[in-house]
């Protein structure tokens, strides 16, 4: 047998990929796979030529371009009042997945456990289990999609060795609270349970609450990756540029993986992500108004219609219920939205690890608010 029994037989064409090609082929509106369809700040876009012409084209040093990783220090400082040892704490990755990817490779071992919850962003649970790690499910259900701490606690056993945690949260929109954080807190006290704290939407929370970042908890610090995305804050999600923060020693172990996953990140694309951050350093903070706009602008809009609308606190994604439409299973309903009403959402269910049904489709609502009010016309229909 030439070809190999499949090592992730679990795992398929992601749903992103199937539902924006699906809406590219019907020609639907897409609010489907989490992307603007706008273009972000002019002077980040024109910054990339600038780095090119100016002969910022070849590799990258491993942890990331000086600049970036000086505005990343600037950042963290200012947002989170965190003091980093850049040199030695922070990593540029091409995208959160392969930082995510290359943290759970540089630590866990075969037949370790990971606790994570479920739904859960789908990139998780490949990464673990191409590692022989074992992935263990804590539900959260809706509407409030809030964790059960005992549970978390009752889960724990001596093979336990991370637990990741995402807020905000992809795909329901909950976050966590501070209580949730010393939750957290208590139960990895005392073991020697890394976190993965997936912090890709952290300017993206609505209400005036604060973005529980991991940053703020120094107890947690000292065994976290901290996960971010500047795709998600410059709206160039196609950028492909993210980062990881974490203590040296799994800062150490994190680049011994990143460095033969791809070596290094794009090199002018950092430049101009530096020189946009050192020039708007208070851009992150105009997002939450930005997005609390679109997230109204859609609930208004869809008030008149047979979907109910779950609390969308954070990301830029809002759940909504469609029992009173339709009692097939999710994965069904997106593909009759798509040909009923030329629009493509994602459904939940495959971000279960067993496929739960809760009624409920996620609709993305980083989009203009013309492509927004088509989407809640065309929505007010079914
Ligand atoms: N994070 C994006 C979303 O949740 C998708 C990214 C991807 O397609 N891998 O929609």
């Amino acid at each position: 047998m030439i070809y190999p029994e499949t090592k992730l037989p679990s795992v398929g064409e992601t749903i992103f990929s199937t539902m924006s090609a699906l809406a590219a082929e019907k020609q639907a509106i897409n609010l489907s796979q989490g992307f603007p369809d706008y273009a972000g700040p002019q002077s980040l876009l024109e910054g990339v030529g600038r780095a090119i012409v100016s002969g910022n084209n070849q590799y990258a040093p491993l942890p990331g371009v000086p600049k970036l990783l000086q505005q990343i220090q600037s950042k963290v400082k200012a947002y989170y009042g965190r003091e980093l040892d850049v040199a030695n704490e922070v990593t540029v990755t091409p995208g959160a997945t392969e930082a995510i990817y290359s943290a759970i490779t540089s630590v866990i071992r075969p037949g370790e456990e990971v606790i994570l919850f479920d739904p859960a962003y789908d990139c998780y649970q490949p990464a673990i289990e191409i590692n022989g790690g074992v992935p263990v499910y804590i539900t959260l259900l809706p509407p409030t999609f809030s964790v059960d701490w005992n549970a978390v606690a009752s889960a724990i056993t001596p093979k336990t060795r991370m637990i990741i945690i995402n807020t905000p949260h992809n795909p329901t929109g909950s976050t966590l609270t501070h209580a949730d954080m010393e939750a957290l807190a208590t139960i990895v006290r005392d073991t020697n349970i890394l976190i993965i704290s997936d912090e890709v939407y952290e300017h993206l929370v609505f209400d005036d609450q604060p973005h529980q970042s991991v940053n703020l908890h120094p107890e947690l610090t000292k065994r976290a990756f901290i996960v971010s995305s500047f795709g998600k804050t410059y709206h160039v999600t196609g950028w492909r540029t993210g980062y990881c923060i974490a203590p040296e020693p799994l800062t150490k172990e994190l680049r011994k993986v990143h460095q033969y996953v791809t070596f290094t990140s794009h090199t002018p694309i950092q430049c101009a992500i530096a020189d946009f951050m050192e020039e708007q350093p208070d851009y992150p903070r105009t997002l939450p108004q930005f997005f609390t706009q679109k997230r109204d602008r859609l609930a208004k809009g869809l008030a008149n219609s047979r979907f109910k609308l779950l609390d969308s606190k954070g990301t830029y994604f809002q759940l909504v219920d469609y029992t009173a439409i339709s009692d097939l299973p999710d994965d069904q309903f997106v593909l009759k939205l798509l040909d009923d009403a030329g629009v493509a959402a994602i459904p939940l269910s495959p971000f279960y690890s067993n496929g739960q049904q809760t009624g409920c489709i996620r609709l993305c609502f980083a989009k203009a608010d013309d492509t927004l009010d088509k989407a809640i016309e065309r929505l007010c229909q079914i």
